[in-house]
């Protein structure tokens, strides 16, 4: 069953004529209302008419992560803030969040792709959703929450962790429809493998996204849970979960090309690549009105597929993301990039600034050890003073990056120094390999 049969099933002309129109207007709005985006185009010597189809996508410039960071924290919006009902945040590369800013229309938006994602899974008013993202600033939680609001499906806002809670609500109210982590999704299973309650489960699909996963993990879950397990892809610059999704063919992502226009790019010569070719993946909204976007350098390594899918929809898909063009890593789900706990150390004048950082999963939880070098003149055996300074730097990396690491402090000059590049992390989770 296809929940939106106009968008979803265009030809690619009727796609790209809608496409041309919509991205017009995008660029009208981003010109005429963002000092920023105008600054961008008059530099490039280009107007809003000289974007005449969609093929003129490649004249618009870029949109870096850190143009984000020096807009922060409204910079980038082309409405005015009477026009936002809605603000989200997920971490930048320091100490300042990402923002996204949604008017009413936005939050229409990404209610309806949510929507789609969940139709595509095959579910509808019939369904009890449990939304075991986080509620909050994440995106994750909320997005979830309007899409299957707006399925008529029954909704359990319960979010992010408290698991024994989490299976007794599944068990008792009958969940049919998991959204978590995928991480998340494997500990709950393994839990509930321990508590001997997987008979009582009427789980049939998951909706799992927000960090890289494989099809390994994909197998296992299914296993596990006796369910069907759905990708998805979003990201808070263009609006959260819902920008791709899983149909039940598991064959790619469809891209909610309506709204999103994807491009893939060489991330060294930023030029075009053509369909099929791993590249960094560039998406442009076209309906938004709060937070428009053009050409957002996502720094999500993937290649897209404009083949009609065996389900019936002609979206373009696009594959698993296979890694990063940049360092960020994705731990319990959240954004770590290495310069952040960089910027947490120099607060310290007891930490040398030699760091590395060590990522593992361990009984299908992420594990996360920081290695900070101490000063010469600030190592000492005395274990309370090494404690207390341990303990500060754990509470500021969790109050910055939003996560909990284990930190080592280790001896002067232990760790090892770098002639070229220095290589500051150790990730042995395999993430993105099948
Ligand atoms: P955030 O804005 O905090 O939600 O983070 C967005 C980033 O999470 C994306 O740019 C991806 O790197 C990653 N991400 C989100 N969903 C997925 C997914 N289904 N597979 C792989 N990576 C994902
Ligand atoms: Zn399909």
């Amino acid at each position: 069953m296809i929940w939106n049969e106009t968008y979803e099933c265009l030809s690619r002309k009727e796609m790209r004529e809608l496409q041309g129109k919509r991205l017009f207007n995008t660029v009208e709005r981003v010109y005429y209302n963002s000092p920023f985006y105008r600054k961008k185009m008059q530099e490039l010597g280009i107007t809003p008419e000289d974007i005449e189809s969609v093929e003129d996508l490649a004249k618009l410039p870029f949109t870096v992560k850190n143009d984000l960071r020096d807009q922060y924290p409204f910079g980038l919006f082309s409405s005015p803030m009477s026009e936002i009902v809605r603000l989200h945040a997920s971490s930048g590369t320091t100490g300042k969040p990402i923002v996204g800013g949604y008017t009413r229309k936005d939050l229409n938006i990404w209610s309806e792709v949510m929507a789609r994602t969940f139709s595509a899974g095959n579910c509808d008013r019939g369904d009890m959703f449990q939304i075991a993202y986080g509620y909050g600033l994440f995106t994750g939680g909320l997005g979830a929450h309007a899409g299957a609001e707006r399925i008529g499906a029954s909704v359990i806002p319960i979010s992010s962790g408290n698991t024994e809670k989490q299976i007794q609500l599944m068990t008792d109210f009958g969940t049919t429809a998991l959204c978590c982590t995928p991480s998340y999704a494997l500990y709950l299973a393994e839990m509930i493998d321990k508590m001997g309650v997987g008979n009582k489960l009427k789980l049939k699909a998951g909706f799992f996204g927000a960090e890289p996963w494989t099809e390994g993990m994909r197998k296992e879950l299914e296993n596990k849970l006796s369910i069907k397990a759905f990708d998805i892809f979003g990201l808070t610059e263009i609006i959260g979960p819902g920008v791709a999704y899983n149909c039940s063919e598991q064959n790619g992502l469809h891209f909610n090309e309506d709204h999103f226009i994807p491009e893939i790019i060489d991330p060294n010569t930023l030029q075009p690549l053509p369909a099929g070719e791993v590249g960094e993946l560039v998406i442009t909204t076209i309906t938004k009105e709060g937070m428009p976007i053009l050409r957002y350098r996502t720094k999500d390594l993937t290649s897209l597929n404009y083949e009609k899918c065996s389900c019936g929809r002609t979206s373009a898909r696009m594959d698993k993301i296979r890694g990063r063009s940049d360092d960020m890593l994705i731990i319990r789900g959240i954004n770590v990039f290495p310069s952040q706990v960089e910027s947490v150390l120099l607060e310290f004048s007891e930490a040398a600034p030699h760091y590395h950082l060590f990522v593992d999963r361990i009984n299908n939880t992420d594990v996360f050890e920081i290695h900070v070098e101490v000063r010469p003149e600030f190592f000492s055996d005395h274990l309370s003073q090494m404690l207390n300074l341990k303990k500060k730097i754990a509470h500021r990396i969790q109050s910055v990056l939003g996560i909990s690491a284990e930190i080592k402090l280790v001896e002067p000059r232990s760790i090892e120094r770098s002639t070229g590049k220095a290589k500051r992390v150790t990730d042995k989770r395999n993430i993105y390999n099948q």
